[in-house]
């Protein structure tokens, strides 16, 4: 990128991230995310083909589809790990994710959590999040480093969301497969992101874990915009949100679960399944 380039793009990134000084963004009268025509072939085969999805600010979306629907290549293409073939991905009115590396993109506010829990077992809860809001200075150096008490703030805030207050001082690996989860969505949070893409994460938890999950997810969404793919049908009919079922890459049906469990065209790819 030529110095000039890199620095228009950085303005970009910069108005978008301080949304009050700048008066052209509206997000909420736009979207958060805009997701327009994309496409991408892996080898000739269209994973996603034609794949429009619009997310307004503060919703929690439900991503459904059989497997090889293309849910997380569609997840790849949001944050910049795959590269669509064609088709605008935008991130609010501003930014142009085609534009923007992995890291950028992580950067500009949007978060991922993988199916697999990846904390850092032999840390405690506490330093988990502390990692995760400091990123990439290393371990040594934020471990020995002092909080602001803004940040002790932070962290005390998103225990209290994630339900692992009382386990702040406990290995990680000393925690249950579900806590492991909610610790990962709260190491996300220490980022403040605006969108999180959250794959799969009541797979093997118990229901008591799936309950408290599903009352995280939704206490986020709001503040946060939260994008959901989810294979557990009970669990997505729980929180009762807008449910968008993807099937040989593009959009099959959009409404609540009932519309969609109801629409013929979901009923035949489900019972082929
Ligand atoms: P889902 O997450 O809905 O199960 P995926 O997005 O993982 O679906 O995959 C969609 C389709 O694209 C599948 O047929 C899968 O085999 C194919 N696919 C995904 N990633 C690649 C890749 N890197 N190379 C080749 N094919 C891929
Ligand atoms: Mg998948």
């Amino acid at each position: 990128m030529r110095l000039i380039e890199e620095f228009q793009h950085r303005d970009k990134v910069f108005d978008f991230m301080m949304p009050n000084t700048s008066p052209a963004l509206d997000v909420g009268q736009g979207y958060l995310l805009y997701l327009e025509d994309i496409s991408v072939s892996f080898d000739g085969f269209k994973a996603i083909n034609k794949l429009n999805l619009y997310i307004n600010e503060g919703e929690l979306r439900c991503i459904i589809g059989p497997n090889g629907a293309g849910k997380t290549t569609m997840m790849d293409i949001i944050t910049g790990k795959t590269r669509p073939d064609e088709g605008s991905a935008w991130f609010g009115q501003k930014i142009n994710l085609l534009e923007m590396s992995e890291p950028e993109i992580a950067q500009a506010g949007i978060g991922r959590k993988f199916q697999k829990p990846t904390v850092f077992e032999q840390q405690t809860v506490f330093a988990n999040l502390e990692l995760a809001m400091t990123g990439p200075k290393g371990v040594f150096t934020t471990l020995m480093a002092k909080l602001s008490s803004s940040q002790l703030d932070h962290i005390d805030h998103v225990l209290g969301q994630i339900g692992l207050k009382q386990q702040r001082n406990l290995l990680a690996g000393a925690l249950s497969h579900g806590q492991k989860q909610w610790l990962e969505i709260g190491m996300l949070l220490m980022q403040n992101p605006k969108l999180l893409l959250v794959d799969e994460p009541v797979a093997g938890m118990t229901h008591q874990e799936m309950d408290r999950t599903g009352e995280l997810l939704t206490s986020l969404a709001g503040e946060h915009t939260v994008i959901l793919v989810e294979h557990d049908m009970d669990f997505v009919r729980s929180l009762a949100n807008q449910v968008t079922v993807l099937h040989q890459g593009s959009v099959l049906a959009e409404g609540t679960m009932d519309q969609v469990q109801s629409d013929d065209k979901v009923v035949q790819v489900y019972l082929g399944e």
